[in-house]
């Protein structure tokens, strides 16, 4: 797959507002925030997509979801709610070609699900 821009942070070799780093995960603001809260989480291995992930990468998709529990915890938005979202491929939005789950909050979000 094609080097994404999400790489060259894990890298860091482009800057971004890191939140979280380990070994497979980093969690960072979102360039253009669409919520007071917005951070991506993201696998350090290159997955593509959901539609395209390997039975063995369950663990590592199943982390990002800690850890987006763990953040939200920290931020304390966990009590109000947020939302997690993953685009998949064309139809879903998905403008980076590497999963990546947003975390947002920190309001009340709408609802804006409908076809284009
Ligand atoms: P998608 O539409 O693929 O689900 O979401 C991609 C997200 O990545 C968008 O919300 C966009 O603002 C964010 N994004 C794209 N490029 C960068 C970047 O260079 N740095 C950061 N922090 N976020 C980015």
């Amino acid at each position: 797959m094609a080097e994404t821009v999400f790489q060259k942070i894990i890298r860091k070799e482009i800057p971004a507002d890191i939140v979280y780093e380990d070994g497979d995960i980093l969690a960072f603001k979102d360039i253009h925030p669409i919520a007071p809260v917005h951070i991506l989480i993201i696998p350090k291995k290159p997955i593509e997509s959901i539609a395209t992930m390997d039975d063995a990468d369950a663990l590592v998709v199943g982390k990002i979801f800690l850890v987006a529990r763990n953040i939200a915890r920290d931020l304390k938005i966990s009590e109000k709610g947020y939302k997690l979202l993953i685009r998949v491929g064309k139809d879903g939005g998905q403008e980076v070609a590497h999963l990546h789950l947003h975390l947002l909050g920190g309001a009340r979000l709408s609802e804006n699900i409908h076809p284009v």
